[in-house]
């Protein structure tokens, strides 16, 4: 399922390029029994079944193996700190990362104990297996890898970067169905485009995530209040 992520589009490319490399570990074939049993009812009783810690530590250890640095451990788990681009920057300046995607009603606790390093979330909801949000990571890791999209601003102007949404973007016919295109992005004046987009990046903000512009907006008046700390000192 995950290495079909590998298949497609920017990561596709990514991965033809060899700008990243994406290699999966199936814990069913680390199992020892006939069965090729991964998962095991829990103890204390209660619904579904529990990954076992065996077949899933032995997958992470050839995981390790395979990787010459010491990498991050990650789990994805609707308990973990929830993603965001702050956090899919901050993967993509690592070299390697190891993602442990869950399945049943979750793993053994004694593996999130002594492997993993960080929990992750992709939101607040349960889906059924930590696969998807695992190639969800890695797609929205591969973006922002050096090389990966063709043009070098197309991931630094994008929604979410400097905590706003991005402007509306059109494309050609100028005019369709009665509707057209904002007469600014056909003037040619790189000034005043850059100054629409600003302000339809912040009107966009305040309208759909007003949470997000507050949020800049602590951040900016962080940053001020330093600065006069500084110039008192
Ligand atoms: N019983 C668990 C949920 C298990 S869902 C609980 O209540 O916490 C099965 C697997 O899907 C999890 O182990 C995890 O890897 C993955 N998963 C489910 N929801 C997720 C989310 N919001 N973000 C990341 N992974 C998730």
């Amino acid at each position: 399922m995950v290495s079909l992520i590998a298949q497609y589009g920017v990561v596709g490319r990514a991965k033809d390029r060899d700008l990243l490399s994406i290699m999966t570990y199936n814990p069913r074939d680390y199992t020892t029994d006939k069965y090729q049993k991964v998962d095991d009812k829990p103890y204390g009783g209660g619904p579904g079944m529990i990954m076992k810690y065996h077949p899933l530590k032995a997958a992470i250890d050839s995981a390790k193996k395979d990787f010459d640095n010491k990498c991050p451990i990650l789990l994805m788990s609707p308990q973990g700190e929830r993603f965001n681009q702050k956090i899919a920057r901050e993967f993509a300046s690592l070299p390697e990362i190891i993602i442990v995607s869950g399945r049943y009603e979750g793993i053994d606790q004694r593996i999130i104990d002594s492997e993993v390093s960080r929990e992750i979330s992709l939101g607040d909801y349960v889906v059924s297996g930590g696969e998807i949000p695992a190639m969800m990571i890695v797609d929205a890791v591969t973006r922002l890898l050096p090389d990966v999209l063709g043009d070098d601003d197309s991931s630094t102007d994008e929604s979410f970067e400097n905590d706003l949404l991005e402007y509306p973007q059109y494309t050609r016919p100028e005019m369709v169905d009665g509707y057209s295109v904002p007469k600014v992005l056909l003037s040619g004046d790189h000034k005043a485009i850059k100054k629409w987009r600003t302000q339809q990046s912040l009107t966009r903000t305040s309208e759909k995530r007003p949470d997000m512009l507050n949020k800049s907006i602590k951040d900016q008046e962080k940053i001020i209040n330093k600065n006069k700390q500084r110039y008192k000192d």
